[in-house]
């Protein structure tokens, strides 16, 4: 089985700021925020990366995405504005092998991201 940082924090073996969490998922808050909020959003179930994703999982991903617009509003960003990414792969720059969605906001964002 896949062992990532984010199964130990799912399994309170190491710390970290639990914002939100239900049956299926956990919120977190990332510890190199690169904005003045910064959250993770991470599914229970071991889901290495988008490319893992099956029909069935539309679910948890609908949730993952539910929960980051609850925790935008909880966090006071929802008015001005947020950003949800999920980095897949090498070229994504994902580094967790496990599925997460960050929730960025409290700033202004670039785009094209670069
Ligand atoms: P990725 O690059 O895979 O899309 O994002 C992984 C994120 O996990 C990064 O933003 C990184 O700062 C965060 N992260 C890595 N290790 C830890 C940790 O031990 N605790 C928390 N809260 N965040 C972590």
């Amino acid at each position: 089985m896949s062992d990532t940082i984010f199964h130990k924090i799912i399994r309170r073996e190491i710390p970290a700021e639990i914002l939100h969490e239900t049956d299926d998922l956990v919120a977190i808050r990332d510890i190199n925020p690169q904005a003045p909020t910064h959250i993770l959003i991470i599914p229970k179930r071991t889901i290495p990366q988008l490319t893992d994703l099956v029909p069935e999982d539309g679910a948890i991903v609908g949730k993952l995405v539910l929960a980051a617009k609850l925790l935008a509003e909880s966090e006071g960003i929802a008015e001005a504005g947020y950003r949800l990414v999920f980095n897949c792969g090498q070229d994504g720059q994902q580094t967790v092998p496990q599925l997460h969605l960050h929730l960025l906001g409290g700033r202004s964002f670039h785009w094209p991201p670069g």
